[in-house]
């Protein structure tokens, strides 16, 4: 069994917008430079998978045929624009599903035993797109799909999804939003200073899904310190679901000087989360945990924090999370916390 399977397809390239845009296949590029340094390095097989495009049938759970249909035409006609800043151009289509492909099957190989940790490196990514719209770079919701066919098809009842990447998961966290069958954990930026503008501590689910959506929403500046102590606070949560299998959305724009952030993680802080998610998932479902790739923009450091955060991922404890776990979290942050802990109350031990 290899220790971490990459999906991953050069194919992906052929989606672009804008030349000026941030969304561009550098980023994959400089990221697979990396993975391809791990193989070298570290004592861990690393294997390469081709992905497959998803099948309609596994589209049409999580989107309306209206979105589906819009996204092919005007892909078909040779591209145009969604959004302001979410254009297609004539293989977009193909790739968002190529995307997607990648993402299932990330799941699907940890799912059935061929490997217990998996990242597709991907893009176009995927956690903006909601049921009916497609926005923030995002068409299709990769994880989501993913998620959605592991309790349909593989009879999961209990998947987490938690999302480490700058922005709230709008698309995922909505169409999971009345389920308790998949929960959701992110760990964001404000919706008062960045996009998409929700993903507020208040928002805890509704019906059955009731106090399955965790939103923790993090002030402009914030540091690794802060943002470690506030993803193991999430990742407490999470290990109280007793999840079957972990997904995660990576994304690396937390990092400071992103140009899409407003927060200031050090690369150092990407090992500590993976090493973080992989203790979870250890703990909780045989360590079964498969990523799939959302922002990250900073294209000279991609290939550093990317390798960082595989290295956690795959078990090795970095002698500075000792250093972070000692420090102090602000008092903005730990206000933070506490509306977290005040939505949840009814619903989980603190
Ligand atoms: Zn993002």
């Amino acid at each position: 069994m290899t220790d971490l399977a990459i999906i991953y397809s050069d194919l992906f390239a052929k989606h672009s917008m804008d030349r000026a845009h941030p969304e561009k296949q550098a980023r994959l590029d400089e990221i697979v430079k990396g993975v391809k340094e791990l193989q070298k390095e570290l004592n861990y097989s690393i294997t390469f998978f081709q992905p497959e495009y998803i099948r309609e049938e596994d589209l049409i759970s999580v989107h309306v045929i209206d979105l589906i249909e819009k996204i092919k035409a005007i892909s078909l006609a040779g591209g145009g624009m969604i959004t302001i800043d979410t254009t297609l151009n004539k293989h977009t289509y193909d790739i968002a599903r190529l995307a997607a492909g990648a993402t299932k099957q990330a799941a699907q190989l940890v799912a059935e035993g061929k490997t217990k940790k998996s990242f597709a490196i991907v893009r176009p990514p995927g956690h903006h797109a909601e049921t009916n719209s497609a926005g923030g770079f995002c068409y299709f919701n990769n994880i989501a799909i993913a998620a959605d066919w592991l309790t349909n098809k593989k009879g999961y009842k209990r998947v987490a999804i938690i999302d480490i990447d700058h922005h709230f998961g709008n698309g995922t966290s909505h169409i999971f939003y009345h389920r308790k069958d998949v929960f959701y954990l992110s760990i964001h930026a404000h919706p008062m200073y960045s996009y998409p503008g929700s993903g507020y501590p208040s928002e805890i689910g509704i019906r059955e899904g009731k106090g399955y959506n965790v939103n923790i929403a993090l002030l402009p500046d914030v540091t690794s310190t802060d943002w470690l102590h506030s993803l193991q606070f999430g990742l407490d949560i999470v290990k109280q679901y007793k999840p079957e299998i972990i997904l995660v959305s990576v994304g690396f724009d937390s990092l400071g000087g992103d140009p899409v952030g407003i927060m200031n993680l050090s690369p150092n802080a990407f090992i500590c989360a993976g090493y973080l998610l992989n203790q979870l998932a250890e703990d909780t479902c045989g360590g079964k945990i498969a990523c799939t790739l959302e922002g990250g923009y900073k294209i000279d450091q991609l290939k550093e924090v990317s390798k960082k955060f595989i290295q956690g991922l795959l078990g090795n404890k970095p002698f500075i999370l000792n250093k972070f776990e000692k420090s102090a979290t602000s008092e903005q942050t730990n206000s933070m916390l506490n509306q977290v802990r005040k939505a949840l109350l009814d619903h989980w031990k603190f």
